[in-house]
């Protein structure tokens, strides 16, 4: 059983999308395993982040995940776990790619995300590949909060 992380990004807080989103995913048939509303400070945002360390956006992507450019209260995002087989890929094909722009218009991102700050808000991550999700997983959540 893979399990993947998913954050509800600060972009769709401010939206008030978290329900549209979890619906969507809900209808992929996974199993939530933990869920929690995360403080995400400088450290934790770049951790995250680490794979973009070093490109001229990072910096503004750090704070997009911390609320700056949001009107949000506590530089807060809301994390999951949902576990269940292909559980990284599923959710990938439904929040779409990167870019809202190219993301197909039925997906999460297509329809609901922007660029704006210098930086592309687009409302969901989840997880890329197995070895992103087991360390991405083990940044947002201890191992005893994750329910097997
Ligand atoms: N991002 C951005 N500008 C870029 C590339 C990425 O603002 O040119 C942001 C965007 O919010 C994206 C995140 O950085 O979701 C992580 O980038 P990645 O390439 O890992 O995309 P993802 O895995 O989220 O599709
Ligand atoms: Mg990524």
């Amino acid at each position: 059983m893979e399990k993947t992380l998913i954050l509800i990004k600060p972009d769709a807080i401010e939206k008030r999308l978290t329900g549209v989103i979890l619906d969507r995913i809900e209808s992929l048939g996974l199993q939530l395993a933990s869920a929690k509303v995360a403080v995400v400070t400088e450290k934790l945002a770049r951790e995250h982040y680490a794979n973009l360390a070093g490109t001229p956006f990072v910096d503004n992507v750090v704070k997009f995940m911390m609320g700056n450019f949001n009107n949000i209260e506590n530089r807060r995002v809301y994390a999951f776990v949902y576990k269940g087989e292909d559980a990284i890929a599923k959710v990938r094909h439904i929040i779409g790619v990167t870019d809202p722009d190219k993301a197909d218009p039925w997906t999460i991102r297509g329809q609901f995300g922007q660029k704006k700050n210098g930086v592309i808000q687009n409302c969901v991550h989840a997880s890329g590949s197995q070895e992103d999700a087991e360390r991405e997983i083990a940044l947002w959540f201890k191992p005893e909060e994750i329910v097997e």
